[in-house]
């Protein structure tokens, strides 16, 4: 495959977009080379900017769960384009939307709609903290949450410790109110929460881990977390931006059966648009503007398009009683497809997988949390990359990024994956 074009486009992209993209996570850093420029997709495939095609396990980081150009959703949002594009007063769709939501997610009455995970996350916090009228949250070491403030933080040396920014711009003041935990380590939050007393409002979790590779809770994590909250006063928020209307209609609450205060919503929810949103009970919701006093707002919030699409999104999952099982059927498939190539050419490896999200790391021993991910051979990883690029294969240019499987994806699809595994395996 060549990529000229690309290179072409990147490099007129540099010079006027910082590092030639509007999210890092787009760049090539920990692979190298040079972003692959996009024309257009459709269903399971990608077609850049020089002609190639490409089966795509990125799916927009999660948003094409069905296929990319799924026809309900661009229908939707046409028909909607057609009658004006925003208001910046309710629309009866923002209604359609929100009543669907809450029917498909357990444990939540209301929901309000904003652009971007990052959004939903930063607003599920300030709620949290009205609501309690605490200040400090816990979040989980690996864990992605958006790129507000009080996420960008890193664990600080010792057992238990406030954070650190991991970002230049986020200040100290703001890192003191937000405490790290190794993912799956609920000792550590319980440490948390009796060194700092009466203090704590909430603990946010990516309740299956995405954004280090896939990693699933522990048998007994998401119970112990929900005892530590509830022991404590404190609000349990999920994000669940990348696991929402993905492992199941309900979300992980659904999967594990395990309630959250609040949860968090994105990338899926808007078909592809921008949107985020965050729910949870009446008696929490009542705190938030216009009925409390917990501030939160948006112009584009509950956009007519966005609405638009994410409805027919919604419906469509919500229509197919399969989806769901569909999509974990093919991931198993092509975990035991990869994982059996990998072994055949001895490569050291483990697969972590839960539904349609899995990720191939090139450790020997098991990914439970940020650190064990951190093992994993970066070198082998880059080969692996560039190898399946260079087969029509795009996955995320990261070790640390799940995959993720769309229900566009055939069993042909798949097959092809596992054979351009094997060409590259004796080069791993
Ligand atoms: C993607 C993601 C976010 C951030 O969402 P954006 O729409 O990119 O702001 C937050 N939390 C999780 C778990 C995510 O995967």
């Amino acid at each position: 495959m060549r990529y000229q074009r690309s290179s072409q486009l990147f490099k007129a992209a540099s010079a006027v977009i910082p590092g030639g993209v509007n999210s890092p996570v787009r760049a090539f850093k920990a692979v190298g080379g040079t972003p692959v420029f996009v024309t257009k997709a459709k269903g399971a495939y990608l077609y850049d900017a020089d002609g190639n095609r490409l089966i795509d396990y990125i799916n927009s980081w999660g948003p094409m769960i069905l296929g990319h150009a799924y026809p309900p959703v661009i229908e939707a949002v046409i028909e909607k384009a057609q009658l004006g594009t925003s208001f910046g007063m309710p629309t009866e769709i923002e209604t359609k939307i929100a009543e669907l939501a809450v029917s498909m997610v357990p444990n939540i009455d209301q929901i309000r709609f904003v652009n971007s995970g990052t959004e939903a996350c930063m607003s599920a916090v300030r709620l949290a903290r009205g609501f309690t009228g605490k200040e400090k949250i816990i979040k989980f070491a690996g864990c992605y949450h958006g790129h507000s403030d009080s996420f960008l933080i890193q664990a600080g040396s010792g057992a238990v410790t406030f954070g650190s920014p991991n970002s230049p711009g986020v200040t100290e003041g703001t890192a003191k109110d937000t405490l790290l935990a190794p993912y799956n380590d609920l000792v550590a939050v319980a440490e948390i929460f009796e060194a700092n007393p009466s203090q704590i409002a909430s603990i946010i979790v990516e309740p299956v881990a995405g954004n280090m590779g896939c990693i699933p809770p522990q048998s007994g994590f998401l119970e112990g977390l929900r005892a530590l909250c509830d022991a404590h006063q404190a609000i349990l928020i999920f994000d669940e931006v990348m696991t929402g209307f993905r492992l199941a209609r309900g979300g992980v609450q659904e999967l594990y059966g395990v309630n959250a205060d609040i949860v968090c919503f994105g990338k899926v929810i808007g078909g592809g648009l921008p949107v985020g949103a965050f729910a949870a009970r009446h008696e929490i919701m009542a705190h938030l503007a216009p009925l409390g006093p917990v501030y939160q707002a948006g112009t584009l919030s509950g956009n007519p398009l966005a609405m638009a699409a994410g409805y027919a999104m919604l419906q469509a999952l919500e229509s197919d009683a399969e989806v769901f099982e569909r999509l974990a059927q093919k991931t198993a498939y092509l975990h035991e497809g990869i994982s059996k190539t990998l072994k055949a050419h001895q490569v050291l490896h483990t697969i972590n997988r839960v539904g349609s999200m899995i990720s191939v790391h090139f450790s020997e021993s098991p990914v439970v949390d940020f650190e064990t991910a951190a093992e994993g051979n970066n070198e082998r990883f880059k080969t692996f990359f560039h190898g399946l690029l260079n087969a029509g294969i795009y996955i995320a240019p990261s070790a640390f990024e799940t995959w993720f499987i769309t229900d566009a994806l055939t069993y042909e699809d798949l097959d092809e994956t596992i054979a351009a595994v094997a060409k590259i395996a004796p080069s791993l």
